[in-house]
């Protein structure tokens, strides 16, 4: 019923909103101290809708691709040590406003600013070791998710 849409102003936040997609990590730490099932209870408890999972230990290289984009930062070399020293969880997820909502449910990056309930703020504990990963623009969602996935492999439909 959707006859209303043109000149039906009380509906434009709707219509605002599109289905996105975002690349999770549950790292290192996380999965370390047995956190993936909670944290992924938390993912879909918020809506999210699994198109694909697996778990990976990350060499040097695929690490150092993966944060390419932080390859100056003073933290880069550590942040890799990090992502490389043990097995992670990636997954593809999809919901409406999915970059945004997941960055709420993850909380800040470093869990010491995170607010209540978020998931950093439940698991994290350093501004490095911060328990999950999400992608910061649906671009970059795109490119992340295509880093672990092939198009197969994600759910369809
Ligand atoms: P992510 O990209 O992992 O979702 P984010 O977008 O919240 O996290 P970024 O600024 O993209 O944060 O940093 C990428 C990752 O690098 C962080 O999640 C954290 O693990 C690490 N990191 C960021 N800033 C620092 C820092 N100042 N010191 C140590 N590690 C850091
Ligand atoms: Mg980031």
């Amino acid at each position: 019923m959707n006859n209303s849409k043109l000149g039906n102003t009380s509906n434009v936040k709707e219509y605002d909103m599109a289905i996105e997609r975002t690349l999770a990590i549950i790292k290192p730490d996380a999965v370390e101290q047995g956190y993936a099932g909670k944290i992924l209870d938390d993912i879909l408890g918020a809506g999210f809708k699994l198109l694909a999972i697996r778990q990976v230990h990350l060499t040097q290289a695929e690490a150092e691709a993966f944060y390419s984009v932080h390859r100056e930062r003073p933290f880069f070399s550590s942040l890799v040590r990090f992502m490389t020293s043990g097995p992670c969880i990636p997954m593809a997820l999809e919901k409406e406003d999915a970059i945004a909502g997941y960055r709420a449910l993850i909380g800040a990056t470093d869990p010491a600013e995170a607010a209540d309930g978020t998931v950093r703020k439940k698991f994290a504990q350093n501004k490095e070791r911060n328990a999950v990963h999400g992608s910061d623009s649906v671009e970059n969602g795109q490119a992340e998710i295509g880093f672990f996935f092939t198009a197969k492999e994600l759910l369809q439909g």
